[in-house]
């Protein structure tokens, strides 16, 4: 029976999401990879308890987590049942539905038909009568940004989500949805974008995705801040076995260019001389802004969690390292996610 630790509240930093009354921890745990039927159990759970114990009180999973499909939320689910059955209540537990999750017309995209029937298919796969944060995975040119939000708005009305996000929608399409939500009486609480040292869209425009969430009071989730691992000095030394870069699949090899992994050295020795490893300079990076709330990490051991959570030792940046740190910190062709942003 797991007994989750005492302190876990007093080490972990918490950030106010946007202007809402949600604490969210400054960085959350993700389930996207290495907790489908591919990863041991075992190990899944050493990790979800192990971030529990860490005052982690946010974990982000979707409809397709995986693989196959659906096994993060199953997995998740008997963690629930088994672990943290009376943990309920200080827990902020997220899904999203967007992507592919079934085949033939209705099961994928930003329909009021898909997103709600799957929201019921991810709360009977973790055994939950309702979810924190409901997402809207991605932006749906086809559907009418009105279904999509309606269909959220649904979701919280009928008491299966507590609040709302979206996740990805560049900045053109955050201000619009903002504009028929008002219309439409919803809150979107929290914007999931991906944002890293080595992809830095959310700061670009005018308005940039963070001065739109700055300015309408959205929070920040920002997800794979240690750009799927390529933030770390896993690969400075080739690609081990193992790793998400060797299965070549959403961290494609081809992004470890040789002028990219140039900059990851850089980076590497300027986090070096903060004391800190580069995971850990890279999370803080992005906790820079007030505007991001949390920083959303993946892991597949223990060892990498607690790395990433020892960031918060040291948050500060002096103007010369963020100088330094921006001769680095350019586009590395990374943002798998650009299509599914806009149309
Ligand atoms: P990430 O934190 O950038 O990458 C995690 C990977 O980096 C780990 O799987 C591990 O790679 C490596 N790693 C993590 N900590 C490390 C450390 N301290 N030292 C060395 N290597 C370390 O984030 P992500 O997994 O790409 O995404 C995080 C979460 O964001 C997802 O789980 C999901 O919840 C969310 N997300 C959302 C969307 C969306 O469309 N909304 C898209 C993607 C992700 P190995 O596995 O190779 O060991």
């Amino acid at each position: 029976m797991f007994v989750p630790a005492a302190d876990r509240y007093e080490s972990m930093t918490y950030r106010r999401c946007g202007r809402s009354g949600l604490d969210l921890p400054a960085i959350a745990l993700g389930l996207w990879q290495n907790f489908g039927r591919a990863t041991p159990y075992g190990t899944q759970r050493e990790i979800v308890l192990r971030a529990v114990d860490l005052g982690i009180t946010h974990i982000d999973l979707a409809n397709n987590y995986g693989p196959p499909p659906g096994a993060a939320e199953e997995n998740f689910g008997r963690m629930l049942a088994e672990d943290l059955p009376g943990l309920r209540d200080e827990l902020v537990i997220s899904t999203k539905a967007g992507y592919l999750m079934w085949p033939g017309p209705y099961g994928e995209g930003g329909s009021r038909k898909y997103l709600l029937a799957s929201l019921d298919q991810s709360l009977e796969r973790m055994g939950l009568d309702y979810v924190d944060i409901f997402y809207s995975h991605r932006f749906d040119p086809t559907t009418p940004l009105r279904e999509t939000l309606g269909a959220l708005k649904t979701a919280v009305d009928s008491g299966r989500a507590l609040y709302a996000g979206i996740s990805s929608y560049s900045a053109e399409r955050t201000l619009e949805a903002l504009e028929v939500a008002d219309d439409i009486g919803l809150d979107i609480l929290v914007h999931q974008p991906s944002y890293s040292l080595l992809n830095r869209w959310v700061e670009d425009g005018d308005p940039s995705v963070l001065d739109v969430l700055g300015s309408s009071g959205m929070g920040a989730v920002v997800f794979s801040p240690l750009a799927q691992g390529m933030l770390t000095d896993k690969y400075l030394e080739g690609v081990p076995e193992n790793s998400r870069a060797a299965q070549d699949a959403s961290l494609r090899r081809n992004f470890l260019a040789p002028e990219v992994l140039d900059r990851v050295r850089a980076l590497n020795e300027i986090a070096g001389s903060r004391g800190q490893s580069l995971a850990q300079m890279a999370l803080a990076w992005v906790l820079r802004d007030p505007r991001v709330t949390t920083a959303l990490v993946g892991a597949s051991s223990v060892a990498q969690l607690e790395d990433s959570v020892a960031a918060l030792e040291n948050l500060d940046f002096s103007e010369s390292e963020l100088a330094a740190i921006d001769e680095h910190a350019v586009e590395a062709g990374i943002n798998i996610w650009a299509p599914r942003s806009s149309d």
